[in-house]
């Protein structure tokens, strides 16, 4: 099937100071904000009477490649009453074909390279969105460029490489960046991920696939089921493209109340801006939760706690261990960052942010292979 633009998509709006934009490849973010100094993304914007449903608010007309979305929902009754909340629930991202949430935003990507004519696609990670963007890319016959860092696991380097990928190796995280913006501007591959420093989002058509996930949830669990959505996050792709979905969800009258957002993340970063940090500082950290293992708060991320009335909660590395083997006792595997969100949930009750009666989702963003 031919990729085509959505007719209901009028353009992009910036996130920061509502600058507008038509329909087209922002990158590096809102143009205006950046003279100011500022880091800020883009979110697309759709008629308004435009529907969630069959696709109508997705920047794309274009075929699911590999099948993703529709992941599982697990009930955790028993650890709902340890804990003391009415309902949690842990939301399988890792049935996902490539085994993480990546595959609703390589969905995008991919396509978009496909309707401009670009025979390439490249990403600077070293995880779980190599593999995804690789396998998507595979599937349609067009060639990856993954930039990951020296040291990065060999397993998820193997991954890549077994999906037909090209990989370059960079000494740090930081050059990976340079590396893949390079071929961005340069026009010769089309980018899923941010190559800024301090960073925007990734590539706002790649990042509205993760709205389906907060179609799911409304649709699974009706539309006043939900208090807290517990997310981990590192830029905040994921807990933004949730977001949008269900505001938009919310202003067509198909949500009646919006659940709070937290982000759950290994070191001090959003929750440093959000008690006074300027979000464009550094925040280096180190931990084992190697998937939001990085040194960056990005505007998207803000806006999405700040929005929906949320926080931000640290967990460090033992107890996102210790709550991994909860979650696996409870038969959830989880990537570590995922099982810190139970953690975080723990603290959330204990210092009263969330009531015993609150109804609590946790994302399982990947399997219980990752670290
Ligand atoms: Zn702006």
């Amino acid at each position: 099937m031919k990729v085509q633009l959505n007719p209901n998509l009028l353009g992009f709006k910036c996130i920061r100071c509502g600058a507008r934009y038509p329909v087209g490849d922002y990158f590096e973010g809102c143009s205006a904000c950046a003279r100011e100094g500022h880091a800020a993304s883009l979110a697309a914007q759709y008629v308004e009477s435009a529907p969630v449903e069959n696709s109508g608010r997705m920047p794309l007309v274009c075929e699911s490649y590999l099948g993703e979305g529709q992941t599982p929902l697990h009930s955790l009754d028993e650890l709902a009453s340890q804990l003391g909340v009415a309902r949690l629930w842990a939301k399988l991202e890792s049935a996902n074909p490539t085994g993480s949430h990546k595959d609703r935003m390589s969905r995008y990507v991919v396509a978009r390279a496909q309707q401009l004519g670009i025979p390439k696609v490249v990403a600077a990670t070293s995880g779980n969105a190599g593999v995804s963007l690789a396998a998507t890319a595979a599937s349609v016959g067009m060639h990856a460029t993954i930039v990951t860092r020296r040291g990065a696991p060999g397993r998820w380097v193997e991954a890549i490489r077994g999906h037909g990928a090209e990989v370059i190796e960079c000494p740090d995280a930081a050059s990976r960046w340079v590396e893949a913006g390079k071929m961005a501007q340069a026009g010769t591959h089309y980018p899923a991920t941010n190559h800024l420093t301090p960073p925007v989002g990734s590539n706002p058509f790649g990042v509205q696939g993760y709205k389906s996930l907060g179609y799911e949830l409304v649709a699974e669990l009706g539309p006043e089921a939900v208090d807290a959505i517990l997310v981990p996050t590192d830029r905040g792709d994921l807990l933004w493209g949730i977001y949008e979905g269900l505001r938009e969800m919310k202003e067509l009258g198909q949500l009646a109340k919006m659940p709070r957002l937290f982000a759950t993340e290994p070191y001090p970063r959003i929750f440093s801006v959000l008690h006074g940090a300027d979000y464009r500082e550094s925040f280096p950290g180190i931990s084992r939760q190697a998937s939001v293992a990085g040194s960056t708060v990005t505007w998207q991320a803000l806006c999405a706690v700040r929005a929906s009335g949320g926080a931000a909660v640290v967990v460090d590395d033992p107890v996102a261990e210790s709550s991994r083997l909860e979650l696996a006792r409870n038969s959830v595997a989880a990537e570590l960052c995922s099982a810190a969100s139970l953690g975080a949930l723990r603290s959330l009750v204990a210092d009263n942010t969330l009531s015993p009666g609150a109804t609590v989702v946790l994302i399982i963003t990947s399997d219980g292979t990752l670290f």
